[in-house]
């Protein structure tokens, strides 16, 4: 098993991202929470978490921030498991504002908040969770929020105390939702559960896990543990897709194509349904409040990977296939996972069909490392044959995977039209039968 092969591989173009749009300094720091503008600027950490449960980071992705607003989808996963979408969407909107984050956006007759993303909309589906009182409401949140995560989340003390003290722009809004008959309860309760869910602390990386269990439907992908209902996750995701970036919503969803959501503090996610999640850290925001280096390398990420929801879907086939009878490399087991090769052993053979994209060539590429033997030198084909076409960024992808693998002295051996661009990293060989041959082991 030489896994750590794609983790580098992977974490090579998250590294190239960070590099890139590390030198963009615009924007500026939040200030109206006080401990929030000791931020450094210069941070920026990205990650990225697949729906197979594999994680990759760059950058200062360990560095713990408060969540803020990134608080809000998965506080509405959890409203929408208990009460069902029909009772939380009559309480609260599902409409793009349009407005700023802490606008007054209030139904003129109902009193019923634009949507669960914007302050008001959060505070209100905050306190529709079900729990006997505040202190059982925010232990339910977090213990939500660290079933996303995949850890035990905590909470910043000194934010959530500052917050408290400085949030008059949000107390004044509950009292508002109150007096139109939104908000049922006391507002300071809701309010207090509302400043702590904000306060809770997480890193770039728990965001991509978090986004990554959206991603795959409410399981998440690293513990295996499911968090919420799979039908909560389309509707969270369709709230996020119109809501999730403050006022520059559209533009996101133009030029990035993700649903995803942005905080003050500098937290973003963003998620391809079915695929990964991806968290960011950069603290600088631009005018409508959105991380300025985290929105820059996303909008390149989802053109390089083709994560643009509307762009029409490959078809959706298995990536990876066995070899039927009489083809791959014949006699025994057609691949081993992990452990030493021994003489007689079949060598490592994974073969691959359809059109090749960054996740199935994720996929290929684990499997591969998968069969490979951490010690020693191992050989493996990759058969290409079935596969109909190979995007440039499964070809970037695959290519740094076989620089790696021959680096430590394994030789692999390629077949298929589709294996051509690969030559300088491989053995090309000319059929199935001839990769047999070319790997079986001398007897
Ligand atoms: N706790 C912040 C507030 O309510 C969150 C705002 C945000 O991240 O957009 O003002």
């Amino acid at each position: 098993m030489v896994k750590g092969v794609v983790v580098d591989a992977v974490n090579a173009v998250l590294a190239n991202l960070c590099r890139e749009f590390r030198e963009l300094n615009s924007g500026h720091l939040a200030t109206y929470i006080p401990p929030l503008a000791r931020a450094d600027p210069a941070d920026f950490g990205i990650a990225l978490a697949s729906a197979s449960g594999h994680r990759y980071q760059a950058g200062e992705a360990d560095r713990l921030f408060t969540i803020q607003s990134v608080s809000k989808p998965f506080v509405l996963a959890l409203a929408l498991s208990e009460l069902g979408a029909a009772e939380v969407f009559r309480r609260v909107g599902s409409e793009p504002s349009g407005e700023p984050f802490n606008a007054i956006s209030l139904d003129p007759e109902t009193g019923r908040p634009a949507n669960p993303m914007i302050n008001a909309g959060a505070i209100a589906t905050t306190a529709l969770v079900p729990a006997k009182g505040v202190e059982q409401r925010f232990s339910r949140i977090l213990e939500t929020l660290s079933g996303f995560a995949g850890r035990a989340l905590d909470v910043d003390e000194e934010v959530y105390r500052a917050e408290a003290a400085t949030g008059d722009r949000n107390i004044a809004l509950a009292h508002l939702m109150r007096a139109a008959g939104s908000l049922t309860g006391d507002p300071s309760g809701a309010l207090d559960v509302y400043f702590r869910q904000c306060a809770i602390r997480v890193h770039a990386v728990d965001l991509a896990v978090m986004a990554a269990t959206l991603a795959n439907g409410g399981v998440n992908p690293v513990t295996g543990a499911r968090v919420v209902p799979e039908p909560v996750t389309v509707q969270v995701l369709a709230v996020m897709a119109t809501c999730g970036m403050y006022d520059g919503s559209g533009d996101w969803l133009l030029r990035v194509g993700l649903p995803a959501k942005s905080g003050v503090s500098g937290g973003l996610v963003a998620v391809s349904p079915g695929r990964s999640g991806m968290g960011c850290y950069s603290p600088l925001l631009d005018t409508a409040g959105n991380p300025v280096r985290a929105v820059a390398a996303l909008t390149v990420m989802s053109q390089e990977l083709g994560l643009h929801l509307m762009h029409n879907p490959p078809p959706a086939t298995p990536t990876l296939i066995e070899p039927g009878p009489g083809e791959g490399p014949g006699g025994a087991a057609w691949s081993r996972a992990g452990g030493d090769t021994a003489p007689g052993d079949p060598p490592a053979w994974v073969a691959a069909q359809g059109e090749l994209d960054f996740t199935a060539a994720e996929r290929l590429a684990y499997a591969l490392a998968e069969r490979l033997p951490e010690a020693g030198h191992g050989r493996a084909v990759i058969d290409l044959v079935h596969v109909t076409a190979v995007d440039a960024a499964a070809e970037t992808l695959i290519r740094a995977v076989l620089e790696r693998v021959t680096a430590r002295g394994h030789v692999v051996g390629l077949v298929g039209e589709a294996a051509v661009p690969f030559s300088t990293q491989g053995v090309l060989l000319a059929s199935r039968s001839a990769a047999a041959a070319w790997s079986r082991p001398p007897s």
